[in-house]
This record gives C-alpha cells, structure tokens and sequence, in this order.
C-alpha cells in the first residue's frame, strides 16, 4: 500500500538505497509522541532551547562535509555550494537561538484597561513539507524559529531525499534535544493529508510548486488548520544602461546557474534595456560557458546534474516549447549524452512574451532574455507573471533603482545584489508565489499564538 522512497544518485543514476514509507500506524505514533514531548518542551526556557538549537548549530559546522556528501549523491549538489549551504543552516539556529527570546517577549500595548500585554505562545506541531532544492536549509530555516518558539515539529521530506531528511533527524539527536521534539516522517505526497489531521499538528509549513501548494493549503484550510506556502518563482532581473555590467554578468551567471538553476530566487527572466542588450547576452553567454560541469562530488564543479530526470525531461520540453513559440537559442539546449541528468546552461532569446511558456517556472539553468525600451515596458514586463517571489535592478543610479523596485510586485527586490534569503529579512511571496512569511521576526511569528492579557 505504502511507496518505496527510493534515494538515487543523479550524477550516475545508481539507486543508493530504498526506505519503505512509514505505515499509518507508525506514522500516528510518531505523532503522538511529538504531541508527548511538546507538553514539556512549550514550559522549557528560551536559554534552555537556545543551548539546545547551539548544540546543533555546532554538530552540523563538524559534519559539514559529510553533510555536502549526502546532498551531493542524493541531488547532485555541487559539494562547495553544499558545505555553503550546511554553514547557512548552523547560522540560522545560532540566529534565533539568540534573537527568539527578545523577538517574543511580551509586548506593552497602551490605552485598553489597566494593563494589556500581547504575549506569543507555542501552539504544538508543525508540519513542514519541504522540496529537494535546499534539502538543509528549507528545513533548518523553518526549524529554527519554531522549536525557539516552543513548538515541536515534523517533516516530510521530498521522497527524492530520504538520507538528507534521516541525517537532519540525526543532528537534533546528536545534539542532544529532549527525545521526539524533531521527527522526520519518511511517507509520500498521499500520506500527508493523514498528518493534518492530527490533533497535535496545527500548521503546515509547505516550500514546493504551486500544485503542490494548492493541495496541501486546501487540505489544511478544510482542517482550519494555518498554512505558509513558498512556492515558486520567475524572478525578473531588470537591466538599465547605466548598470555595471561586469557585477551584472556575474550574479546573473551566479543567480541562474547555481545549485543547477533550480532554485526558486533565481533570475530567471532577464529584462535588458536595448543599448545594452547584444552586449549582455553574448558576456553572459561566455561567463555561464566557463562553468565547469560535472561530477557534483569534486570541488572544482560548479554544476552537477539536475535533481531528476523527469524535472530535466520537464525543462527540454519547455526549452522545446520556448523554440516552438519563437524563441532563439544562443547557448546550449541540448540534452549531453551520457549517464546523469546533466543539462547545459541555455540562454533563449526573442521569445515573444505573450508566449505562454513565458510565464511558466524554468527550473533549471536556462536564461529567457527580454529587450525592451523604457522603464515601464521593463516593469510591465517584470510584472506579467502568475508568480510574486524576487527580483533585482540593475542600475547606477540608485535611487532610480529603488523607485523601479517599489513597481515590482514580489515579495522581494534587490537593487545592484543578488536575491538571497537572509535571517534578518521576511522571505516568502505574493500571487502564485505562495503567502505568509519565513525568517526575522515575521517568521517566528507566523505560528505562535498572538495572545493579549488585559487586565480590567
Ligand atoms: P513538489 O512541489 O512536487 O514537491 C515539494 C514537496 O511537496 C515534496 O515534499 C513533495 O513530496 C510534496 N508534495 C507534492 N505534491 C503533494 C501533494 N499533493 N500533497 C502533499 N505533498 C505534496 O516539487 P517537485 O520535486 O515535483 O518539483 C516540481 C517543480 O516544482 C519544479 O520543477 C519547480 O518548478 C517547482 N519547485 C519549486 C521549488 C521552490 O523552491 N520554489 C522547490 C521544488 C520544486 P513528494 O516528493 O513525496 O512528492
């Protein structure tokens, strides 16, 4: 009845090892035990929790390597950008380990009764559903607030990446948390609905794509139950004449091509004024063919495979398409020959924007550019999409570049940098992007009770 989770090498398309999914009986006694443990975890101190988060914080900079390992034979992670990856998630539990206490402390609001306080309180389980992409960090990001709130936490892991979701069950044991304050539950898509309906668990947290999304927000909005959902994204990067086109090519580049262009935040439609348009598309053509490609385990890799071969059979037909509808491949484009879902970095140009491949998610290195002629062509451009997550403005000038990021309609602009996540920002988006906000202190209050206590 259940599915067979099966961890698959992409680079060389070896099964490394099969789990079966957990049962619906072993799945609901893990949920009673994490609702056990919770009602000793919410009366555990901030300082308490803090050490806790600390400990871990520390085991994972210790096995960062062998961490990157594990990234790398299950989703083709390049190892340096996965120790990368591994230092960003002992950073984001250092962070809220210090900052969770005075993010939520009592709050003095005046003018009701004698004496009001707004408090925040842990309210039991998160469910958080998490993709492949970051296999750390989307989980670590959305752990770290909530165990320093009080809450405990669950996780179901994209079934493509069953060591990283066992080996971050790992870490918390090795850190010495109290027992079932983290489970990972190793279950498919269909069994998910299964755990909302516990009566422990009281939100899901969800990053993935917009299908995935819609389902698992119905399912928890017929429960009552809240939702955050990080979906995904076509950043626009809006290029000005003025920029500097050096700094560009190279985030551009950067942006794109890491983690093999398959990350929500990366630039995928690249919308350039026409006096510099020839200029940046044949820079970034050379700068993404000096990426060396390869085997994820080797240092010098910059891009290793795609995660899958079905998300790189999705992306050929949608380069497929992009050609079909008009557009011009100046770089890359066909599939290598060999074993591993390698894809080469692909840049289309003169593809007609109402084309409806246009507004679709390229999740894979593969570069749409766009001319255009003003400022407002640029922005209804940037603006034409189902999605809402990032994206960036080049320009020397800028305050002109922070006026065009207020007529951006995401849930994030940059202007001269890279869209990034950072600890201290909100990070989530708008539309088709999903709702509801991760890190800073607007993540570690999406699931906590707002609680007033007035007095008279
Ligand atoms: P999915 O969105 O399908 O997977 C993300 C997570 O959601 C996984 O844990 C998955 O579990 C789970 N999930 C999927 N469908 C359901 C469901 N109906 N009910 C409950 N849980 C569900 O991503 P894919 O790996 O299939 O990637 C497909 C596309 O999604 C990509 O090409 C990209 O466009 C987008 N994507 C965007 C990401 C982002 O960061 N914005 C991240 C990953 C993907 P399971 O693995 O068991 O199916």
């Amino acid at each position: 009845v259940y599915m067979t989770i099966r961890s698959l090498n992409p680079a060389t398309e070896e099964v490394l090892e099969t789990y079966d999914a957990y049962s619906l009986e072993q799945t609901n006694a893990i949920l009673d035990d994490v609702a056990t443990a919770w009602e000793s975890w919410r009366t555990t101190s901030f300082s308490y929790r803090a050490a806790c988060l600390k400990r871990a914080a520390q085991k994972l900079r210790s096995q960062a390597s062998e961490l990157a390992v594990i990234m790398a034979r299950e989703m083709g992670k390049p190892i340096r950008q996965g120790e990368g990856e591994v230092g960003k998630c002992a950073a984001v539990l250092d962070f809220y380990a210090e900052e969770a206490e005075g993010m939520l402390a009592p709050e003095r609001v005046e003018g009701v009764g004698r004496k009001a306080c707004v408090t925040f309180e842990p309210m039991g389980t998160v469910l958080t559903v998490m993709p492949w992409n970051f296999p750390l960090w989307q989980v670590f990001r959305i752990a770290a607030p909530s165990l320093m709130a009080g809450n405990t936490m669950v996780l179901k892991h994209a079934s493509n990446v069953p060591q990283c979701a066992l080996a971050i069950e790992r870490i918390f044991k090795e850190a010495e948390l109290p027992e079932n304050i983290f489970r990972t539950l190793l279950i498919g898509a269909r069994q998910v609905e299964s755990v909302l309906d516990h009566p422990s668990v009281f939100a899901v947290s969800l990053t993935g794509s917009e299908p995935a999304g819609r389902k698992v927000a119905s399912a928890a909005g017929a429960r009552l139950k809240k939702s955050v959902m990080e979906l995904g994204g076509s950043d626009p990067f809006i290029l000005l004449p003025d920029a500097d086109m050096d700094e560009a090519v190279r985030v551009a580049t950067l942006s794109r091509c890491g983690n093999t262009g398959q990350t929500c935040i990366a630039a995928k439609r690249f919308i350039v004024f026409e006096e510099v348009y020839e200029t940046f598309v044949s820079r970034l053509s050379e700068s993404m063919s000096k990426l060396v490609i390869g085997d994820p385990l080797e240092s010098a890799t910059d891009m290793g495979p795609m995660s899958s071969g079905t998300l790189r059979e999705e992306l050929q037909e949608q380069v497929d398409r992009c050609v079909e509808s008009g557009g011009v491949l100046r770089l890359g484009g066909a599939l290598p020959k060999g074993p591993g879902f390698y894809y080469p970095p692909t840049i289309i140009t003169d593809l007609p924007p109402d084309a409806s491949v246009a507004r679709e998610e390229l999740f894979g290195p593969v570069a749409l550019v766009f001319k255009v002629s003003s400022v407002d062509e640029a922005l209804a451009l940037a603006n034409d999409t189902p999605f809402g997550l990032g994206g960036s403005v080049w320009t020397g000038d800028e305050e002109k570049g922070v006026e065009i990021a207020g007529r951006i309609r995401t849930g994030c602009v940059f202007v001269n940098g890279l869209v990034r996540s950072d600890v201290h920002l909100p990070f989530g988006g708008t539309g088709s992007s999903g709702y509801g906000r991760e890190l800073g202190v607007w993540g570690i209050r999406e699931f906590v009770n707002i609680k007033p206590v007035c007095i008279g």
